[in-house]
């Protein structure tokens, strides 16, 4: 539920709105904006006594909020959220690109390309040290040395670090290493690892699940709110189609109708979407032209011998010509890099 406010409610008027609310067992999000002031009520409206609420001198209307994706969607936050992890802003003017390996193989490697990346401009190196594979029998990640490693290169480059998570008994030690962590497209509708990074305070990138509808990708987010935890950036990364030629399809309608629905900031993989290194460029121009917050992107210093996804890995000048293309899109977008 929503509560508007009065344009003319005072300060003390509104705090006592608030103060209600949580006398109830509830909590607020307050979206104190510039003429309207909404008030998002969290938790089960049902035990607010409506008529009193409505009576109080700063009150305007009480408005139900229809969409199943509660905290998720823009009704109840009408303003962008904006993540913010290291004095990075994720889902603000400034576009925010990750980059990195799609597997951390060793020290040298990952040293390698987050050198790279950030010598190219990214913001956040990504990494992953437990890996999701199709086949049982395929490179599974280094695990916790990874992790390490992944620590090690923040501290080499100063750039923000970002890691899948898969397991719900890995959760904590996860976020002892890196700064943001990432429920991979198999985990998505995976209900008890998104309560468990529900419930750390470090952000979560949420990856679209291969067949999900945006319902249910917007619906697995609530899980992660509904924890407390509010730092959820949605990361569109591709769908299965009938497609054969590319690994999956990217969806570009995805951008603007997340941004839509949603007050989340929407980031883009075009590297898993695509597969494809070729494709990768031209699909992450035209996410950042579409909208998007930020790019995810796979990028390795020697392709040929990669543990995982060599095939969609840009090489570090194709990365520096990508940023370069992005420096000229962002700003025709109203975005800074
Ligand atoms: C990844 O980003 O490393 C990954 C495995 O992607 P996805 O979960 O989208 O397949
Ligand atoms: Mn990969």
């Amino acid at each position: 539920m929503i509560i508007k406010l009065k344009a003319s409610a005072s300060k003390e008027a509104i705090q006592q709105v608030i103060d209600f609310v949580r006398a109830h067992g509830l909590d607020v999000d307050a979206s104190l904006g510039k003429e309207v002031t909404l008030v998002g009520v969290i938790g089960d409206t049902r035990q607010l006594p409506k008529q009193a609420l409505e009576f109080l001198p700063a009150v305007e209307k009480l408005i139900p909020i229809l969409k199943d994706y509660k905290l998720a969607s823009r009704e109840f936050h009408p303003e962008n959220t904006v993540v913010k992890v290291n004095g990075l802003k994720i889902g603000g003017e400034q576009l925010v690109i990750m980059a990195g390996p799609c597997a951390i193989e060793g020290e040298e490697q990952l040293l390698e390309a987050a050198h790279a990346v950030k010598e190219a401009g990214a913001h956040v190196l990504r990494a992953s040290a437990f890996k999701p594979r199709t086949s049982p029998y395929d490179f599974q990640g280094m695990g916790e040395e990874g992790l390490k490693l992944l620590r090690k290169a923040k501290q080499a480059t100063g750039l923000v670090t970002e890691t899948e998570v898969l397991d719900v008994r890995d959760v904590e030690l996860v976020a002892k290493y890196v700064d943001i962590l990432r429920v991979g497209a198999r985990n998505m509708q995976n209900f008890d690892l998104l309560r468990e990074v529900g419930k750390i305070d470090k952000p979560v990138i949420l990856k679209n699940g291969i067949s999900s509808t945006l319902k249910e990708f917007l619906l697995a987010a609530e899980y992660i709110m509904a924890e407390g935890n509010r730092n959820v950036i949605l990361c569109s990364r591709g769908i299965r189609t009938f497609e054969t030629l590319t690994r999956f399809t990217l969806d570009v309608n995805t951008i603007p109708l997340l941004h839509k629905e949603s007050h989340l900031p929407v980031i883009v993989d075009p590297s898993h979407a695509a597969g494809i290194r070729e494709l990768v460029q031209p699909m992450s121009r035209a996410a950042v032209a579409a909208g998007a917050d930020g790019l995810l992107v796979e990028v390795h210093s020697h392709p040929e011998k990669a543990l995982c996804d060599g095939k969609q890995a840009l090489l570090p000048s194709d990365f520096r010509q990508l940023m370069s293309d992005l420096r000229k899109i962002a700003p025709i977008v109203g975005r800074t890099m």
